[in-house]
């Protein structure tokens, strides 16, 4: 390809919201072009490793033995209803309705669609197992959707259905996606952990994470150097230590006027944040409940969410705090609720003596409240989240530290939740019905993408890794009306693009610095100068990744490029 005729929709440029190197890259360089909030075209530079990705993954997945098929992303309603899906699924799902008044979305993801092709087509245990996928865009109206096709509202996912006749059939199918994936993310050039995932709204026995390190992941990673546990925060365990001794004090109520956090109270009543106990009011599907934690941790909302098998959650408005508490904001606590709603502490609370709440009543807190005398739980849960130097879960011995990562992927075993919803069974060798067991496995294209710049990029523009790199070389004569030089030039050219090599050809009449500005933006792998020394047959190559050049002849340029 020539660059003169190329469509470069390179931009100078960048938007605010465009807060980290891949998405900054990503329009810099022309990958892709911003339609709406959360809504990407993927531009000629960008399809084109766009189309690379999704090869590296087709071929595992065939590998693997899965088979590809593409299902509608327009679908009725009935096909969510069946699960209990169409509700469940909240304000996240893109919903329309069609001129006769029906109602459809726009898939987030195809549990059902697949559970049913194979329930209307599978009848005996000597069909099974299989494994089904596609490659096709999927639909979530995010509540947040940034940093460019990371977390987009319309995005390609791979996503992949098995079908067993048991557990045990399943964990071969699960272990043959995980092999599979661990191929594509090495192939892909990513560094990625894998680690437990909460296993959440899909249900299901057992979940795993890809996760790309990146310091501008959106998850935490809680892992121990002591056992290799590694798991996604929303579902981290920590060990609690030690119920704490000694008697119970009397209740005693303070005034604790101008105090609004937990700061502030820590100085006004010169004790530290552990000795508190933070209430904080949730609406969870419209009903109220009162997640109770230490002063120094954090509701993690997924597990809370999960307890309650939530659609919507949110914290309660400033409104219905007042009436629940009969106080101001920043007053909750479990002693004196105007309202009975559900109380659930973190069992670490459970071990606590004497210790501060609020008073549900403006400018008070109580002093020496202690569970079980004072107040009831209505359920003792892991709410909180863990943190760096907690105590592993499973080892009980290592100390917790944190990463951030991004998830390109995640695997679930699923069981039998979709199956028995929307009777999806098979008849064994005595002509018994059972469900089938199921497993289902995501990678998101295009959030890979971005994910490989993240991890491979420097301040001049992208360093794709070759497999991935829209065009593997660039040749890069440095004067367009040299004829001597664009002889040469154009004969390395031909030769590559006879050797079925991906090469440009920067034949645009612009100084070399500009050219040599664009190649690195686009992260072209090897870059050949032909210049002055042309006529000696010798050419200078550059690598990307590399800031060293080497003059060699036009043979071996040549060679080079091909071994590329
Ligand atoms: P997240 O926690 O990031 O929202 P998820 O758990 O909702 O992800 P899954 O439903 O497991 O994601 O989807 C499978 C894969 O699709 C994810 O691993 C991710 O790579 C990709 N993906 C999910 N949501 C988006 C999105 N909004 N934009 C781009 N890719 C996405
Ligand atoms: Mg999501």
């Amino acid at each position: 390809m020539r660059v003169s005729n190329l469509f470069m929709a390179t931009q100078r440029e960048i938007p605010a919201d465009a807060e980290i190197p891949s998405h900054r890259l990503m329009l810099r360089a022309g990958l892709i072009r911003k339609m709406a909030s959360g809504v990407y075209s993927f531009m000629p530079m960008g399809y084109r490793t766009y189309k690379k990705v999704e090869a590296v993954i087709r071929e595992e997945m065939d590998k693997a033995g899965a088979q590809e098929l593409i299902m509608p992303a327009l679908l009725p309603a009935e096909a969510y209803q069946g699960s209990g899906r169409w509700e469940k699924f909240g304000p996240e799902m893109f919903r329309l309705t069609d001129r006769g008044g029906r109602s459809f979305c726009l898939g987030p993801t195809h549990e059902e669609p697949f559970t049913e092709a194979v329930r209307d087509s599978i009848r005996s245990y000597k069909q099974l197992p299989v494994t089904l996928y596609q490659i096709q865009h999927k639909y979530r109206d995010e509540k947040r959707p940034r940093f460019g096709v990371i977390r987009a509202r319309e995005f390609v996912m791979k996503d992949a259905y098995s079908f067993d006749v048991d557990e045990a059939g399943l964990d071969i199918s699960y272990k043959k996606m995980y092999d599979a994936y661990r191929a594509i993310f090495d192939r892909l050039g990513l560094d990625y952990t894998i680690v437990d995932a909460d296993s959440g709204a899909m249900g299901g026995s057992g979940s795993q994470e890809f996760m790309v390190k990146s310091e501008v992941g959106e998850d935490a990673i809680c892992f121990c150097d002591e056992c290799g546990y590694a798991a996604n925060e929303e579902k981290a365990g920590w060990t609690r230590g030690a119920a704490q001794e000694g008697e119970e004090l009397a209740i005693e109520k303070i005034h604790t006027p101008d105090v609004k956090t937990i700061e502030e109270l820590c100085g006004y009543l010169n004790c530290g944040p552990d000795a508190f106990v933070k209430t904080i009011l949730y609406n969870i599907d419209g009903k109220f409940v009162a997640a109770m934690c230490r002063g120094d941790r954090d509701i993690n909302e997924t597990k809370l969410g999960n307890l309650y098998d939530a659609t919507e959650m949110e914290l309660a408005a400033f409104a219905d705090v007042e009436m629940i508490t009969g106080a101001k904001v920043g007053f909750a606590g479990p002693v004196g609720l105007k309202q009975k709603i559900d109380i659930v502490v973190d069992p670490e609370v459970t071990g606590m003596k004497n210790f501060v709440v609020g008073a549900c009543e403006t400018d008070y807190h109580f002093k020496n409240v202690n569970i079980g005398r004072d107040f009831e739980a209505d359920q003792v849960a892991d709410i909180t989240n863990a943190k760096a130097g907690d105590i592993c879960p499973k080892c009980g011995k290592g100390k917790l530290g944190m990463a951030r990562g991004v998830e390109v992927g995640h695997i679930f075993k699923l069981g039998t939740k979709y199956s028995d919803a929307l009777g999806c069974i098979y008849l064994d060798n005595n002509g018994k019905e059972h469900s089938m067991v199921m497993g289902c496995y995501g990678i998101g294209v295009s959030r890979v993408l971005a994910a490989i710049i993240e991890q491979y990029h420097d301040d001049d523009g992208i360093i794709w890794p070759s497999i991935v790199a829209p065009y593997k070389v660039i040749v890069v004569p440095t004067k367009a009306n040299d004829e001597e030089i664009m002889g040469v030039a154009e004969k390395i050219y031909a030769d590559l693009t006879a050797a079925g090599c991906e090469v440009l050809i920067d034949d645009r009449n612009e100084r070399p610095g500009v050219k040599f500005k664009d190649a690195d933006l686009l992260g072209i792998p090897l870059r050949i100068t032909v210049g002055r020394r042309a006529g000696e047959g010798i050419v200078e190559v550059k690598r990307r990744d590399s800031s060293e050049t080497a003059e060699i002849t036009v043979d071996e340029a040549v060679k080079a490029a091909k071994e590329i």
